[in-house]
Formats: structure tokens, C-alpha cells, sequence
């Protein structure tokens, strides 16, 4: 049992109670503690982490969801010691199948010698592409505080408004930006669009050594001996003071919801919060099916898989020695069979090889991100009055950075309130 973990029960009485060890939970209680604040972070679940978290499965390590930390994300490098991460790294642009073969789309800032490669990848025309470094160097002179105030339209409207090919958009941006937004349909708000691409542009793309479940543990570990108790859901939020499921009260100065959006929604009678689902099959294989540290697109753009990545070409630690970790996502799509969805997609790019894999598990996320259509605005209000604070991705963006930076500007807001309020 890690320290940070209690053994001994529920408290009585705190300075700040918090549900739910998310990423942004963590981070609120991470700020508060270290305020000098006396914290108890109350988890339904059996483990910290949310939607962050990793299990291992015969030897492999599977995140709960492909997913992917994005370095040029601020939020990180304030909570986070990047490098006990051990980050290994995507190769920065990606690999788009089509036709039965992988075409390399490289970041030429980056990787100058995919410049031929790119330029050739059958995913659209040339303007295309000169359009996409235009596009590039637009955003990353911007600041994305800015962006997040642009005018907001449909990403799929904004893509077209700034002249790119139905082509391009079926092959290259709905299986990139809608396997980060979990939005195969492009629906989502530009801001959006605009952040993440930029945030693509100017950082490097990886996941930590251990899984992705590594940057909660870490968040986790560092918080007061005892201070985070699982396996309690709470049932009722009031001000100074919330209810767990066994009936146990904590009373706090102040009360933080730090709970996936559905959730804090009806706990304090807010208004809802729309979902973006996901899938995902975890493969075991022999041989990997493609050499390098790709993210690979759906260069049909239909899916249902958009993204594939060889986990264990990316961090030979997903993996025993000798075998490889494959994994298929499907943005959008929690339902039905995702693993005969996925095994007979990857059989048209692979061949029969995809029929010696074992599936190691299959993972459907009915709540993945909240759902970010235009008008999308961020930065909703974190402090509900009489000491109830609410934080988490719906508050801010839906991605790891939003979780985080709402977790700390809301234990700000909490901070304020209890100056206040002594
Ligand atoms: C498949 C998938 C792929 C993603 N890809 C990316 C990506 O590549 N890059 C990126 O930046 N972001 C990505 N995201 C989004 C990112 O993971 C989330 O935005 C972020 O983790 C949300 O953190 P949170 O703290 O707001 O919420 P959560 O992580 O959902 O935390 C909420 C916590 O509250 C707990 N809880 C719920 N109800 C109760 C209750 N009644 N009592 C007590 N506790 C409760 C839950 O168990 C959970 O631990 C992805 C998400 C998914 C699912």
C-alpha cells in the first residue's frame, strides 16, 4: 500500500474535502496541500488516476484508452517531474495508411528528410499540404489563450473555410484530430482544433515508460501520508460537507467536485455535460506489422479504427521481451464488438498475420472527453458559492492539460475563499 493511500478510515473533519482523483483532483489537492491546507480526496474507485490509468495484462502494460502526452502542454512542467517519467517518444508526425501501404507524413521542421516522402503521400494535393504549413506556423505564432477566443465554427466548416480537400480531410485530419477529440465526425469547436494542433507543432508526442497511468501515481505519491481514500463514492455534496456511500459524513470548510463532468453535473445540480465515447483493443503479436514509432492513421478516413500504434516499437517497456503490443482505437465508437471491429480492419492492411493476434483486453470508455461543440468556451467557473468548488476537464478543455489547469485554478479559487473565510 503507497503512503499517500489511507488504511485507517475516513476523517471527521478537513480544511478542503475533494472528489474524485482525477488528474484534476490531484492536482487541486497537490495545491492545497502544499498551501498548508489539511486535505482528504475521497475516490469511488479502487485506484487513483480517472481516465489516466494503466493496468498490466500478461506482461503488458495497457492505458485504460490510447492515449498520448503532449510535452508543449504548460500545465505539465509545473506538477510533473518530466524526466523520472522516462517519456518515449512518437516519431513527431505520423504514418497514414492507404491502399495497403504506410505513407510517411513528417514534420519537416523536424524530420527535414520525410520532406520527399510527405510531399508524395497520396492524402491530398500539394496545396494541401502547403496549406497545412501555413496553417502550421499561423497557429504556433499565436497565443492558444487567443485561440481558445476565436471565432468558433465546426472544425470540419474550418478546415474547408481555410481551403483544404475534402481528401485531405477524410485522410489526414479526421483520423488525427478526431482520434485526439474522439470526434470521428470533425463536429468539435475550432478553438479546439486550433490548440491541439498547435500544441502538435510545438512539443514532442509520448507516454511514459511505466504507461500513462505513471503521471497520477507520481501526482499521487506526492500528496500527505493518508490523505487519499478509495473505494468511496459520495452520494451527496452540501456546503461543508459531503456523504460517502457507507453513510460516513467529512465535514471542510470548503467542498471540491473534482468528478468527470456527468457525474459533478448531478451532484451539484449543474447543468449537464455532454460525452465523447472511446474504444480500444490491446493485440499481442509475435512480429510487429510496421517498423518505428508511428502513430498510424486510417488513411481511408472510415474507421471505425483511426489510430493504431505499435507500443512496444514506441516503449519496449509495454511489453515482455520478444512479443509486441499493438493497439487499435476507436474514437467515437464504445459499442458492440470493437474487437471483431478492429481485427477485421487491420486484417485489410495486414493480412493474415492480424489472425494469429490475442486481444488482451478491449476497453469502452462511454465518457471519454466532454463533448467541446461550438460555441465552445472554456474557463467556466470553478467556485459555485458557500464553499463549493467544482473542477475537472468539462471546466476548462477536455485533455490532460485542461484537467490539470483546472485542478490548480481551482484550488486557487479555494485558496481566495478560505483567506476569506477564516
Ligand atoms: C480514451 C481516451 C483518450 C484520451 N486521449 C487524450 C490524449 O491523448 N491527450 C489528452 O490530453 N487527453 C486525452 N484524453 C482526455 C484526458 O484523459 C481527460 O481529459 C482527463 O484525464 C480528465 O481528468 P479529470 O480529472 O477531469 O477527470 P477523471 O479522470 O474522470 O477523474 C474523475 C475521478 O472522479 C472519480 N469519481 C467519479 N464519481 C465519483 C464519486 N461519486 N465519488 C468519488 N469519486 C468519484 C472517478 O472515479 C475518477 O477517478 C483522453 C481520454 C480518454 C478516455
Amino acid at each position: 500500500m503507497t503512503s499517500h493511500v489511507s488504511t485507517s478510515g475516513l476523517p471527521e473533519q478537513v480544511d478542503v474535502s475533494i472528489v474524485g482523483a482525477g488528474l484534476a483532483g490531484l492536482v487541486a489537492a497537490r495545491v492545497l496541500s502544499r498551501a498548508g491546507l489539511s486535505i482528504a480526496v475521497v475516490e469511488a474507485s479502487d485506484d487513483v488516476g480517472g481516465r489516466v490509468r494503466s493496468d498490466i495484462v500478461d506482461g503488458f502494460i495497457l492505458d485504460r484508452g490510447f492515449q498520448v502526452l503532449l510535452t508543449a502542454y504548460p500545465e505539465l512542467h509545473r506538477h510533473l517531474d518530466l524526466r523520472a517519467l522516462d517519456l518515449r517518444m512518437f516519431e513527431p508526425g505520423a504514418l497514414v495508411w492507404r491502399d495497403g501501404e504506410g505513407h510517411v507524413v513528417g514534420d519537416p521542421l523536424r524530420r527535414p528528410k520525410t520532406v520527399v516522402d510527405t510531399a508524395t503521400a497520396p492524402i491530398g494535393s500539394v496545396l494541401d499540404k502547403a496549406r497545412i504549413a501555413l496553417l502550421r506556423m499561423k497557429l504556433v505564432r499565436r497565443d492558444p489563450k487567443m485561440l481558445l477566443r476565436g471565432d468558433d465554427i465546426p472544425t470540419a466548416t474550418a478546415l474547408r473555410a481555410f481551403g483544404f480537400s475534402s481528401a485531405i480531410i477524410e485522410r489526414f485530419f479526421r483520423p488525427l484530430v478526431g482520434g485526439i477529440q474522439l470526434d470521428p465526425n470533425l463536429g468539435t469547436s475550432r478553438r479546439m482544433f486550433d490548440v491541439i494542433f498547435r500544441t502538435l507543432a510545438t512539443g514532442d508526442t509520448g507516454v511514459p515508460a511505466q504507461g500513462m497511468g505513471e503521471i497520477t501515481r507520481q501526482l499521487a505519491s506526492n500528496l500527505p501520508a493518508g490523505s487519499v481514500h478509495l473505494n468511496c463514492a459520495v452520494t451527496k455534496v452540501e456546503p461543508g460537507r459531503i456523504t460517502t456511500s457507507s453513510g460516513h459524513t467529512i465535514a471542510s470548510r470548503a467542498v471540491v467536485v473534482a468528478t468527470e463532468g456527468p457525474v459533478a453535473s448531478s451532484l451539484l445540480g449543474l447543468p449537464q455535460v455532454t460525452s465523447r465515447a472511446a474504444g480500444c483493443v490491446y493485440f499481442s503479436a509475435d512480429t510487429a506489422p510496421i517498423a518505428g514509432s508511428y502513430i498510424v492513421l486510417d488513411g481511408h478516413g472510415q474507421g471505425p479504427v483511426l489510430n493504431v500504434a505499435v507500443m512496444s516499437n514506441v516503449a519496449d517497456t509495454y511489453a515482455p521481451p520478444r512479443r509486441h503490443l499493438v493497439v487499435a482505437a476507436l474514437p467515437g465508437v464504445a459499442e458492440g464488438d470493437i474487437e471483431q471491429l478492429a481485427r477485421t480492419q487491420l486484417r485489410s492492411w495486414w493480412g493474415p498475420q492480424v489472425d494469429g493476434w490475442k486481444t488482451l483486453r478491449s476497453y469502452r470508455i462511454p465518457h471519454g472527453q466532454p463533448g467541446q461543440d461550438p460555441p465552445f468556451n472554456p474557463k467556466k467557473n470553478v467556485a459555485l458559492g458557500e464553499g463549493l468548488f467544482v473542477c475537472g476537464d468539462h471546466r476548462d478543455t477536455g485533455s490532460i492539460q485542461g484537467a490539470m489547469f483546472s485542478g490548480r485554478r481551482c484550488a486557487e479559487s479555494v485558496l481566495e475563499w478560505t483567506t476569506l473565510h477564516l
